[in-house]
């Protein structure tokens, strides 16, 4: 049997999978008993703020993580498309239809025990103990072994508590990840798609050269570049704070704009400081610099080092584009400030996303590090299966890199130096096709391809 915590996205399309995999669940939720400060019913995947799954067109990122995740077995997708509004180009739900529904199928499935409880540390330790799991490919085939197949692995405990994880678990999180690799906030700094950054603007260079030469890129301004910005920046409309993220919130992450509201000079003496960097084009250092940092080994993503902010998104967009190098820049991320709790998972998690060092105990859904309702369900799915082969004696089988799920799994598991944060299905995230044509459009249709072809090869040996 295996215990999944939390009927949010991922416990219940993780339960669901290991349902219909003929693999027993019980699904602890804590809800009614104790309420997180969002959500507001005892539903299991209630939505918590926007009723919308993104886009449901075929030919974008989120509509092919959906394709992949329906292909899967999702509860989610079928039951939010059979519980839809008119939302335009998005999958929109009526929560309350598309809450109740779901919770009658977790509920009514032969093999899943829903506990209305809190699940404590205790609870958690029980679980692993008093006998953890062999690690996977222990006495299997695929690492060549000759010991015989185990029936199954005995204990997997997934942790699917989202963002808002009840405090003693969240703790007990931090305790098993190692402090300072489990998050309880994000400042997110905005990314964007490194094929829409200006390149006869930006150049590339580390400060004084130290270090890898071009690994960042930068944004220079002049004078009048600055002074428009800075104005532009503290004029914008800010996100207001939930009464829950009130206490701890500015701690080392104060954002820009309240930074640029203490002065005009702030910014260029503090997170956009140019000194060390020579613009080859004038031989001079900048009046004042926005740096990028290359997100991925690919270096098809940059984030804006230290522009974390809580501007609206719609403004946030332009007053980022006044920035010398990004007047086009295409953001796949923009800046939050929000509380969050997510393990840091290039560092602790397998590629199948359990923890490295404590075998039979995953994590699924928005506490890997993925953001978003669609793409914690897509992380619920994965993990449920994984965990299921697990019982059945089966080993885990990734997702290959081209496809939505092997996107999102690649940027848990890649350890380029960055401040890693929560990161929704996007076009950066699909790898760039070898023969990658120039226009946008062509390129992402080949990522596409790449992507349908690559996630028909995995589905087809799971
Ligand atoms: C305020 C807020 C607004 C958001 N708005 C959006 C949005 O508009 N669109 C979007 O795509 N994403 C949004 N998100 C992110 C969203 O929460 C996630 O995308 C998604 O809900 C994560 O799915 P999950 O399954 O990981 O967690 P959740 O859906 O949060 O599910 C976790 C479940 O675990 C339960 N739980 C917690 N601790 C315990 C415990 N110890 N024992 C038992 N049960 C427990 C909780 O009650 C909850 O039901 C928002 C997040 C927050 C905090």
């Amino acid at each position: 049997m295996i215990t999944i915590v939390g009927g949010g996205f991922a416990g219940v399309e993780a339960a669901w999978a290991c349902a219909q995999r003929g693999v027993r669940v019980r699904l602890y939720e804590m809800r009614p008993v104790k309420t997180t400060p969002a959500h507001k019913t005892d539903l299991l995947s209630e939505l918590v703020c926007s009723n919308s799954f993104k886009s449901q067109e075929a030919d974008t990122p989120a509509g092919q993580l959906k394709a992949e995740m329906k292909a899967l077995g999702s509860l989610v997708i079928p039951t939010g498309e059979a519980n839809s509004v008119p939302g335009g180009s998005a999958l929109a739900v009526d929560r309350d239809l598309y809450g109740r529904a779901v919770t009658k199928a977790i509920e009514e499935h032969q093999l899943i025990e829903v506990v209305r409880e809190e699940f404590t540390p205790e609870m958690a330790e029980r679980c692993l103990s008093p006998s953890p799991p062999a690690p996977f490919g222990v006495g299997r085939s695929l690492r060549g072994s000759t010991r015989p197949i185990p029936e199954g692995r005995g204990v997997s405990l997934i942790i699917a508590t989202g963002p808002l994880t009840s405090e003693p678990l969240a703790e007990w999180l931090a305790e098993k990840a190692g402090r300072g690799s489990l998050y309880f906030y994000d400042a997110v700094s905005p990314t964007v798609e490194a094929s829409t950054v200006n390149f006869d603007t930006v150049f590339a260079q580390s400060r004084y050269e130290k270090g890898e030469g071009d690994d960042y890129l930068n944004c220079p301004f002049d004078k009048e570049s600055y002074l428009k910005f800075v104005e532009a920046l503290v004029k914008a409309d800010r996100v207001p704070l939930h009464e829950f993220e009130k206490a701890k919130y500015f701690a080392g992450c104060t954002p820009i704009e309240e930074i640029a509201s203490k002065g005009v000079d702030s910014l260029r003496y503090g997170n956009f400081k140019p000194v060390g960097l020579t613009d080859p084009k004038t031989g001079r250092w900048p009046y004042a610099v926005v740096q990028l940092r290359p997100e991925n080994r690919e270096k098809t993503l940059y984030s804006l080092v230290a522009c974390q902010n809580r501007l609206k998104w719609g403004v946030q967009k332009e007053v980022l584009q006044m920035v010398p190098g990004l007047e086009k820049a295409e953001f796949v991320r923009l800046g939050v400030i929000h509380r969050n709790t997510y393990i840091e998972a290039p560092k602790i998690l397998t590629p199948w996303l359990e923890f490295r060092e404590v075998p039979g105990l995953f994590v699924a859904g928005q506490l890997t590090g993925v953001e978003g309702y669609v793409e914690s369900a897509a992380m619920g799915i994965y993990v449920g299966i994984t965990a299921a082969r697990g019982e059945q004696g089966k080993d885990p089988v990734p997702p290959p890199r081209a496809c939505a799920y092997g996107s999102l799994v690649m940027h848990l598991q890649d350890d380029t130096p960055r401040e890693f944060a929560p990161m929704n299905i996007n076009w950066g995230l699909f790898p760039d096709p070898l023969d990658a044509p120039r226009k946008k459009d062509d390129r992402r249709l080949k990522k596409l391809e790449a992507a349908r072809e690559a996630f028909a090869g995995w589905k087809a040996v799971l």
